[in-house]
């Protein structure tokens, strides 16, 4: 298991979002401290700076480093000495407000987590993109699928060449809880993300969309070359896509396709992808998480479990386990994947290591750029009735 050896100590977090009330927050400071390299110090939970002091309780933050805005934190962290002060700040607001603060904290030389999608913008991604490139900063995405272990042991095989050469992605993100505008019944999760001013150029798309690109993306490691897509408002007087397809047409030949929908009956989180190889396919669920098929022509089909001790998991998805095969891992253990291999490079950092910006374990400032490209021609090519637009971008990872 990777360890924090290199530094010494535990890395101090900062949070800016994750107030009373939220929802992500406090997975996001669950994952950070579950291997115990971490611990949360300070916040500027809320918007509002009352009830930002008043959540601070509920994560055992001294009130002297509970904030009224994310400037007062980053200004009065600056000033502690360097054995006190934060290493680290997590984004777990709405989407409007990541680009302000994620460029603050990197302006203020420490580093980020950030939720997804990256920004409110395209452009503000690319100009995000470029303050982290001439900064000592790590720059995390948490797109947190990526972290679960078998979908990192898909990637292993894949890139490995187990299932041959890609040929398809089939990805689905399919929730049921904006069939009705709950948007309009004080649910501030529902409010601001129908909301294109707090949201973006997109809602269903933008929200749950780019995790299932990203997570087609990661697993193959295919570049993109177009997209055509339909995206749609069926709930009346919505501003934002609640439904979509995408198809995309990768470098290699392949055909990869998006569907994302916020208004399915009595469906809940379900991310599936399914990807066909010339030598094999496979499946995996995010729901049932410990469970990924793979299935090869005239032959039994194969039920991969999680099983750290088994000899057919690989390195990545080995790496990616906590517990004996059986105990189930799911969201925060996928989720804290994710901090691990960021606190990796945090480590390295501070020793003065020089550190991978684009080739990560974790999902980077690169994948979000990408994230918010793909937002972007989604929406455009929807305008123009399907119409074929490019989808890569100059600063994807590849
Ligand atoms: P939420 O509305 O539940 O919480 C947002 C929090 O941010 C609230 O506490 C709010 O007061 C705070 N906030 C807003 N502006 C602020 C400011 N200027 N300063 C300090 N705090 C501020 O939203 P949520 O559902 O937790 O989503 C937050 C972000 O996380 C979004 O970008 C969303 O897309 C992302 N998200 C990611 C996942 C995932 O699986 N990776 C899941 C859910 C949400």
């Amino acid at each position: 298991m990777a360890t924090n050896d290199a530094l010494g100590r535990k890395l101090r977090m900062g949070i800016v979002g994750g107030g009373q009330g939220s929802f992500i927050g406090r997975v996001h400071v669950t994952a950070a401290v579950l291997d115990n390299r971490a611990a949360l110090v300070a916040g500027a939970l809320s918007s509002d700076p009352a009830r930002a002091k008043a959540s601070a309780a509920d994560y055992d933050i001294d009130p002297a480093r509970a904030y009224g805005s994310y400037q007062e934190m980053l200004d009065r962290e600056r000033a502690l000495p360097a054995d006190r002060r934060i290493d680290f700040v997590t984004v777990a607001t709405p989407n409007h407000m990541h680009f302000p603060v994620a460029k603050a904290i990197v302006e203020a030389g420490f580093h980020v987590v950030c939720d997804k999608p990256l920004t409110l913008t395209l452009a503000e991604a690319e100009e995000l993109a470029k303050i982290v490139a001439g900064s000592k900063s790590v720059f995390v995405v948490t797109h947190n699928y990526t972290g679960y272990p078998l979908v990192r042991q898909a990637r292993e095989m894949i890139l490995a060449g187990e299932l041959g050469e890609i040929q398809a992605i089939r990805v689905e993100y399919i929730q049921g809880w904006l069939r009705t505008r709950l948007e309009t019944e004080g649910q501030k999760q529902a409010a601001w993300r129908t909301d294109p001013t707090k949201s973006g150029a997109a809602g269903c798309f933008g929200d749950i969309g780019t995790h299932a690109y990203n997570l087609g993306r990661y697993m193959t490691g295919l570049l993109p070359e177009k997209i055509s897509a339909n995206l749609k408002t069926f709930v009346p007087d919505r501003p934002l896509d609640d439904y979509g397809h995408a198809v995309i047409r990768y470098e290699n030949g392949a055909l990869g396709t998006v569907t994302a929908s916020q208004i399915s009956h009595g469906r809940e989180n379900d991310v599936r992808i399914q990807i066909d190889g010339t030598l094999g396919s496979l499946e995996w669920h995010q729901e049932e998480p410990n469970k990924m098929i793979v299935r090869h022509n005239g032959k039994p089909h194969m039920i991969y479990t999680r099983d750290p001790n088994a000899p057919f998991m690989n390195q990545s998805g080995k790496a990616a386990c906590r517990l004996p095969s059986g105990h189930p891992e799911a969201f925060f253990e996928a989720f804290a994947n994710v901090y691990r291999a960021g606190f990796d490079a945090m480590a390295a950092a501070a020793t003065g290591a020089a550190v991978e910006k684009k080739n990560t374990v974790y999902p980077n400032i690169h994948d979000g750029v990408e994230g918010m490209y793909f937002i972007e021609q989604s929406v455009a090519s929807s305008k123009a009735d399907g119409a074929w637009l490019p989808l890569k971008h100059p600063l994807a990872r590849r």
